[in-house]
């Protein structure tokens, strides 16, 4: 959901887009009746949050690397 820049009101996607960089394109409607207007807005991929621990399946690290420490 993204608001109007005009009137902040939430506005509604009418079309979605993926594009070759793998950002989403979309054009959004404002839902305020008096203020209507169409906007695109541009969705892409920012940074990657890491996890404190390594996802595990029945004790075994998800990783393929080993540690090679030492
Ligand atoms: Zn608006």
């Amino acid at each position: 959901m993204m608001r109007c820049p005009l009137c902040s009101t939430a506005g509604h996607t009418r079309e979605t887009a993926y594009l070759e960089d793998g950002s989403k394109e979309m054009i959004v409607q404002c839902q305020n009746v008096y203020c209507s207007a169409t906007f695109v807005t541009n969705e892409s991929f920012f940074m990657a949050v890491e996890s404190i621990q390594q996802p595990r399946i029945n004790g075994q690290s998800c990783s393929s690397r080993e540690s090679e420490n030492g």
